[in-house]
């Protein structure tokens, strides 16, 4: 890929600065420019080499971008949309990396009047618990999937250009329906992230949570690291998300009845089949 000449990250946390970064250690972008709300992240991003450059005005920062990354919450997207719309270069590419991908193609549509053909959505597989420039390192894509979601307005340049930006990064980069993604991402990471917050919450509101805490073993931590992910993205997630979340949620739900029935009946059997049919599904099926 030629690099690209003024990189315009909108966004500059884990995700947005850890793209800049994977990108500047391979030598894909002359410029990086970071926007955001607050100068103070944006300075620390600078101080950080992450960028070169910021504007908490999104309009002057993606201004000669040819390529602008949308990596803000979900719920912010829309009100970013705003206020760049019509000041884009003609050719700059724009993209994102939200964890649901037709409310943005929805918002993106609303804002601008059209899908343009320089619109590539995207989300990388990729994340931890933690949030901001502070928590961004380059490595966080190298050998993790990003999902891109084409639309039928998609121009081919434009999408082979997002393609190649994320595999500098590191990534392995996959094509998906908007709808197949939300559906999929809904059962593998949205509900997952639901159990841990619930689980969480559930026990913190014990009386003896205290003691509870104190003894939580290795596999606790591990179920539940999670749940100390940001707040105001799941938030977001979730009312982006809605219709596929609730769906796994009841299916899940269901499960857990069922689970719970057969606790109280003494039904070795079929606790056994479902713990077994797990142990099988997560030992041999799918899980590099
Ligand atoms: P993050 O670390 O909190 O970063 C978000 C950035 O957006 C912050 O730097 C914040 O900077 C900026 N921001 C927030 N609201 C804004 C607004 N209204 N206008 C302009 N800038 C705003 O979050 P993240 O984890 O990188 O997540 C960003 C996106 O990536 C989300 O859409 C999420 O769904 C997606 N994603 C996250 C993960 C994950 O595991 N974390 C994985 C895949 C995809 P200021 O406070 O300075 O404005």
């Amino acid at each position: 890929m030629t690099p690209l000449q003024r990189l315009c990250i909108i966004g500059v946390g884990l995700i947005g600065g850890s793209l800049a970064r994977a990108l500047r250690q391979a030598q894909a972008v002359d410029t990086v420019v970071g926007a955001g709300r607050h100068t103070a992240h944006l300075q620390r991003a600078v101080e950080l080499g992450v960028i070169d450059e910021f504007s908490t005005d999104l309009a002057v920062a993606v201004g000669g971008a040819d390529m602008v990354v949308i990596a803000v919450p979900l719920k912010a997207i829309r009100p970013v949309l705003t206020a760049i719309a019509g000041r884009l270069a003609p050719e700059a590419i724009l993209t994102d990396v939200g964890s649901a991908k037709q409310c943005v193609v929805d918002d993106v549509r609303d804002i601008f009047g059209y899908l343009p053909g320089t619109f590539i959505p995207g989300h990388p597989i990729a994340g931890t618990e933690c949030s901001g420039v502070e928590a961004s390192f380059a490595e966080l894509f190298q050998n993790r999937r990003v999902i891109l979601t084409p639309l039928l307005e998609s121009q081919a340049w434009a999408h082979a250009r997002v393609k190649a930006m994320w595999t500098l990064a590191g990534a392995e980069v996959i094509d998906m329906g908007v709808r197949h993604h939300d559906d999929v991402l809904a059962a593998t990471s949205h509900l997952p992230h639901m159990l841990a917050y619930t689980l969480v919450d559930s026990l913190a509101r014990l009386d003896s949570r205290a003691e509870i805490f104190r003894y939580a073993a290795g596999g606790f931590r591990d179920f539940t690291r999670i749940a100390s992910s940001d707040p105001t993205m799941w938030h977001d997630v979730c009312v982006a998300n809605r219709e596929p979340l609730l769906d796994k949620l009841r299916q899940f739900s269901h499960d857990l009845e069922q689970l719970t029935q057969a606790i109280e009946n003494g039904d070795s059997d079929s606790i056994m089949q479902t713990f077994q049919r797990a142990k099988h599904a997560r030992d041999n099926l799918y899980l590099d």
